[in-house]
């Protein structure tokens, strides 16, 4: 199947009593259990649904087939599916790799992992830079395939052949990117991560976590996630599985707008920089045409001239676009960095990557993209 028609039927749900042919919300805590136990497709067991679900089971099916993956797990939130990818593939005198710049709360929660004896090492967000620190005694490495919110664009094709020769897990946060543009799986990465959240749930009202691999890897991670309690609800698991199956569309569509406004921004007298992999003059443009198809995503960061008091003035003056973090819904949405999900990167830090007091990160919606633009327009020229 290919990706639009995967989306719509992957999870291959039909009640033969019913003649059902899309998953109900199987609102439901426990299932019958007389004297034996049903099992899932994958052999698990189902009968509590902390451990499994059938609406939950239909998004899993679904998001493994985009992922081109044998397998995949929901979780209550993005987060959820991380901290339990942490827990289940690390251990005392472990050796994480991750890069400085990434999802805020990943970091932290790495961090938070020291106090249990394992090595978190943040390496500068950079391909080569976090090659030179793989090596043999690293455990696992965790990338997002674009950062957020510089958009700088790992060559994870190239991390991946490194940390496959060397025997070291590659983990890939795939949220930016979806894999309606890269699938992480077909260079080998070994598993990928979604904050199901943004594009694949895709309307801004769930949050959502998947880990997507092989079966062996899963099933581990199964025995977490029933142990932990994180697994997704099924009314949230509805609400994904709805989403997921205009992603594909969603997707070219949010790239065309994020192109228009990456290239109106650049020419804009009250704009500095403008961070778009789509821009041919971007340092990433290269390595993301070689990477992505489809486009080049739906985020666009940018520095205006000036700093708070001026980010706080457009902001005043935005009608369409919402001040809101979050990304990878039909509404835009624009970001504050230093007050959101960058908040807890040290300082110093941050003025090194660049997410200083005049950087803003856009998520550009399914709006009209002239509407999009004559409100940003509006709002930077009022400072
Ligand atoms: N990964 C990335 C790239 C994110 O942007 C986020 C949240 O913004 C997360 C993970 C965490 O996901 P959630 O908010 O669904 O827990």
């Amino acid at each position: 199947m290919r990706l639009k028609t995967s989306s719509i039927h992957a999870h291959g749900y039909f009640d033969k009593t019913t003649g059902a042919f899309i998953p109900p919300i199987y609102q439901i805590a426990m299932f019958e259990q007389p004297g034996w136990t049903r099992t899932t497709d994958r052999g698990t067991d189902l009968k509590y649904s902390r451990e499994e679900n059938p609406t939950v089971r239909a998004v899993e099916r679904t998001i493994a087939c985009l992922e081109m993956a044998e397998d995949a797990l929901c979780f209550s939130s993005g987060m959820s599916a991380i901290a339990t990818l942490y827990l289940s593939t690390l251990k005392k005198g472990d050796t994480l790799v991750i890069p400085m710049e990434m999802y805020g709360t990943t970091i932290q929660l790495a961090l938070d992992l020291q106090k249990y004896g394992i090595r978190t090492v943040l390496a500068w967000p950079e391909t080569e830079e976090i090659v030179k620190e793989v090596n043999r005694k690293v455990k696992l490495v965790l990338v997002e395939t674009m950062t957020n919110p510089t958009l700088r664009v790992i060559d994870v094709p190239e991390l991946a052949k490194v940390c496959y020769d060397l025997g070291v897990t590659l983990v890939v946060d795939n949220t930016f990117v979806t894999p309606i543009l890269y699938q992480p799986i077909k260079d080998k990465v070994d598993i990928v991560v979604h904050s199901m959240t943004k594009y694949i749930a895709g309307h801004n009202d769930v949050i959502a976590g998947a880990v997507v691999g092989e079966k062996k890897r899963i099933l581990e991670l199964w025995d977490w996630r029933r142990k932990l309690g994180c697994i997704l609800a099924p009314f949230e698991a509805f609400l994904v599985l709805r989403g997921m199956k205009t992603l594909s569309i969603r997707v070219k569509t949010h790239c065309e707008n994020a192109q228009a406004m990456a290239e109106f921004l650049v020419e804009h007298p009250k704009v500095k920089e403008v961070h778009y992999p789509g821009l041919t003059e971007d340092k990433y443009h290269s390595i993301a045409r070689k990477m992505f198809k489809n486009g080049y995503g739906g985020v666009v960061s940018f520095r205006i001239k000036g700093g708070s008091e001026e980010v706080l003035k457009i902001f005043s003056k935005l009608k369409i676009i919402k001040t809101a973090p979050s990304l990878g819904g039909p509404e835009s949405l624009i970001t504050y960095p230093i007050i959101s999900a960058a908040k807890v990167i040290p300082s110093d830090i941050r003025e090194k990557l660049g997410i200083t007091e005049d950087f803003l990160r856009l998520s550009v919606g399914l709006e009209d993209v002239e509407d999009l633009i004559e409100d940003i327009d509006r709002a930077l020229s009022s400072t």
